[in-house]
């Protein structure tokens, strides 16, 4: 049965629509259960019902006229139970409820099985037999695992009818909620422009030529470029592979042919496609039903076609612009939204972005919150090659999209952007003002930095200096590593533009979420693996290079600190001061008049949580890094969307590791700050003021809001917050507590985490 469930699932997977996903289902499901009917019900949210989407066996006229409303007869009841019901005589439950016009009458046995897609019950998989008897666990085992293994395929089906404004059973509908998690707070609406990697067929997108003759000029000459690299491939093999094998370059030419591959291209391109789109579905098509062929062989072929048209994809590519223009209002979206596609858009043109991948603490998120650009994230069921040039909202505070938008939707959220604007343009007047608590306690707040335009808008909102430098934006933008010559050019940018406040420069911290193009680590499980210092450690010239730069950079201004990352025991910090060490004696022979820098490390694994009074004992400074350590202390993927409701810095074990941290540094005598999102959440702040963290670093767009919630509260009264949340032993609950001191202090809506829309 395992073999023919893989084969459902790939038909299933293929099918060009929902409505044909269903019908697929429901025939295959009859003929491999060998019951007589087969029937889906899926939940329509506009008529709050179930409706009959397909089915084999009960009356043809019922499909999409026959539906039950929630609770209702025993489909209702299996959905709203989210349970298998198994029945051997369908009639004598007392939720059966007999509807005349589907014919089910001389039914009994019945056995429904939900379809549940992160938690919501999709619809109801039903199969019904004349027999009285009961399925058996077999039978209800493989209902249960195709429908577990169809939920997803179905939703991203639902999905893209939801994106055209069409609901399951084919109401027009509008005001489409797609979730994700919240990425950077705010509020834009755009036009979606859809960024994608070269050369790969999933995620082209959709659109309309612009002109037809010129995409049917480029697909020909793409295809003839295609064709002589056949030709060449096929010469440079002569005696040098079997000659069958070399026959494959034939066959891959005459797929080609005009009246094969290369025809069906240029008859979708007339429809009105351009060539990139036409390319990659007509390639898809045939991939999927080559991937469905019984025969191993066959099934293999798929390979060929990808091999091959991807080629063709990448010579259309080559020369012309991935992304489309960028229009006013542009929220980019991507499969996975990378640093360099982001720096790709102007500034004044970038209004949200969203991601299908990542959560709200991966790389770009942050880099997002810097930019100040609203952001959702994880948004895995969105229909990527559906979006170009449609509108929609976007709502950063709840990580949601919304398609299709009414005028009272559009309206509510154009007075959030208002709001949003004025709250910003208030809080200007705070740039100069000190951060300092009601009762006059001082707090320090830094910025994190990366991307060279983080320094303007970091001396604009008032920073006291830099507590998180990540020098691997500057590789992850590049091609190669740059030279010692070239970082220390980056990095006195850096130094000069803060001098004389001081700037922590992190030694490159890669592996995780963040891969060199130029120097890729593949790893079944990257952030317990080759990560941060660890990989600098096995590769001193890196090291060593980076190091030496950040201390040219500062000679004159002696403003550097440097900070190691990921530290799991001493020794990693031993060898890193020796490199330093060695580096710094090697520049002042070169004849530099530089000062050996403070050096310091990040907290952000619990063994380094447990280990404070030792590493501390060895630097100047310790800082946490709480996205990684909030990642590590409760096992939740920072990057990971379908555990992102599990990843919370108000979670109690955070908070004592925290409060552990400090008083561990303070005993030590060495100062200790925080440079991890949580520090530019208002609320988080205030407790981590109480806590007595000497420096708060943040992202630059959340300095000024935190420095207003900070103004208006007073130090004991956080203080007594924080008292009573460490008495508290769930997230959820801490966050309740902290956002009505914040209530009650004054604070504004939008800068509440617990605000209403
Ligand atoms: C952290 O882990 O909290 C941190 C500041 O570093 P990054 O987010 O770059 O891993
Ligand atoms: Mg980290």
């Amino acid at each position: 049965m395992l073999e023919q469930l893989r084969e459902i699932v790939q038909q299933v997977n293929s099918a060009k629509d929902l409505q044909s996903a269903l019908d697929i289902i429901v025939v295959r499901v009859r003929e491999v259960m060998a019951t007589q009917v087969c029937s889906v019900y899926l939940f329509d949210k506009d008529m709050n019902a179930h409706v009959l989407m397909a089915s084999r066996g009960l009356n043809k006229e019922a499909v999409g006229r026959v539906s039950l409303e929630i609770g209702e007869g025993l489909v209702g009841l299996v959905a709203k139970h989210a349970e298998p019901i198994n029945l051997e005589d369908a009639s004598r439950h007392p939720s059966f409820h007999y509807i005349q016009e589907t014919g089910e009458e001389s039914f009994r046995s019945f056995l429904g099985v939900p379809i549940i897609h992160h938690r919501n019950v999709l619809g109801v998989v039903v199969v019904q037999h004349e027999q009285q008897r009961r399925f058996d666990e077999g039978e209800e085992a493989f209902l249960i695992t195709l429908s577990a293994q169809l939920a997803g395929v179905i939703a991203s089906a639902e999905a893209t009818g939801a994106i055209a404004g069409v609901s399951p059973s084919g109401q027009k509908i509008s005001d489409t909620v797609f979730a994700g998690v919240p990425g950077a707070s705010g509020v834009a609406i755009g036009e979606m422009v859809v960024v994608f990697p070269k050369a790969n067929l999933y995620q082209v997108p959709i659109r309309q030529a612009r002109d037809l003759n010129r995409e049917i000029g480029v697909f020909n000459d793409a295809l003839n470029k295609v064709r002589q690299d056949m030709r060449d491939i096929h010469e440079r093999l002569a005696g040098k592979v079997a000659e069958e094998e070399r026959q494959l370059f034939d066959v891959y030419l005459h797929m080609l042919d005009d009246d094969a591959l290369g025809k069906e291209v240029l008859e979708r391109i007339q429809t009105g496609h351009w060539a990139q789109g036409a390319l990659a579905e007509v390639a898809l098509e045939h991939i999927r039903s080559f991937e469905m062929m019984p025969d191993d062989y066959l099934r293999e072929r798929a390979v060929d076609i990808k091999d091959l048209c991807s080629r063709v994809l990448f010579y259309l590519q080559q020369g012309e612009q991935v992304h489309a223009e960028y229009s006013e209002n542009t929220i980019l979206v991507g499969e996975e939204v990378t640093p360099a596609m982001l720096a790709d858009v102007p500034e004044h043109k970038l209004k949200g972005i969203v991601s299908l991948k990542g959560s709200g603490n991966s790389h770009v998120a942050i880099l997002a919150r810097t930019m100040g650009i609203p952001t959702v994230m994880g948004v895995v069921d969105l229909p990527i090659n559906q979006l170009d040039g449609r509108e929609v909202i976007l709502d950063g505070y709840k990580g949601e999209l919304i398609g299709n938008p009414s005028e009272t939707v559009r309206q509510r959220y154009e007075n959030t952007i208002r709001e949003q604007a004025e709250l910003i343009a208030g809080l200007e007047e705070l740039k100069d003002l000190p951060c300092i608590t009601a009762d006059k306690h001082r707090v320090h707040l830094w910025v994190n930095t990366g991307l060279i335009s983080d320094v303007a808008r970091s001396l604009d909102q008032g920073a006291e200096g830099v507590g998180l430098y990540r020098t691997e934006v500057p590789f992850l933008l590049s091609e190669r590593f740059p030279s010692e010559h070239e970082q220390a050019e980056i990095y006195r940018e850096q130094l000069e533009a803060f001098a004389p406040m001081p700037v922590t420069m992190r030694t490159l911290d890669i592996g995780g979420d963040k891969a060199l193009s130029y120097f890729p680590i593949e790893e079944e499980n990257p952030f317990l693996g080759w990560r941060g210092i660890r990989v600098t450690l096995d590769h001193p010239e890196i090291f060593t290079a980076q190091i030496r730069a950040m201390m040219r950079a500062s000679e004159g201004l002696e403003n550097l600190q440097i900070m190691l990352p990921m530290i799991s025991n001493i020794n990693e910090v031993n060898s890193a001061i020796q490199l330093i060490k060695r580096a710094y004696r090697e520049l002042i022979q070169e004849g530099l008049s530089i000062q050996y820098p403070p050096v310091g490390v990040m907290i952000e694994l619990p063994a380094a949580v447990y280990q404070t009074k030792a590493l501390a004992s060895l630097v100047d400074f310790v800082s946490i890094g709480s996205n990684d350590l909030t990642q590590y202390l409760l096992a939740v993927d920072r990057n990971n969307p379908r555990v992102a409701s599990l990843y919370s810095a108000f979670h109690p074990a955070v908070l004592s590791a925290l409060v552990h941290v400090v008083r561990e540094a303070k005993a030590a005598g060495k100062p200790v700050s925080i440079c991890g999102e949580m520090a530019g959440d208002p609320g988080a702040a205030v407790l981590l003021m109480a806590m007595g963290f000497d420096i708060l670093s943040m992202n630059a767009a959340s300095l000024l809001k935190v420095k207003s919630v900070i103004r208006s509260i007073s130090r004991g009264a956080a203080q007594e917050l924080l008292e009573q949340v460490m008495q508290m032993d769930d997230a959820k609950t801490v966050r309740s507590a902290v956002d009505l001191t914040l209530y009650n202090a004054g604070v504004e809506r939008l800068l509440r985490s617990s605000r209403t829309n």
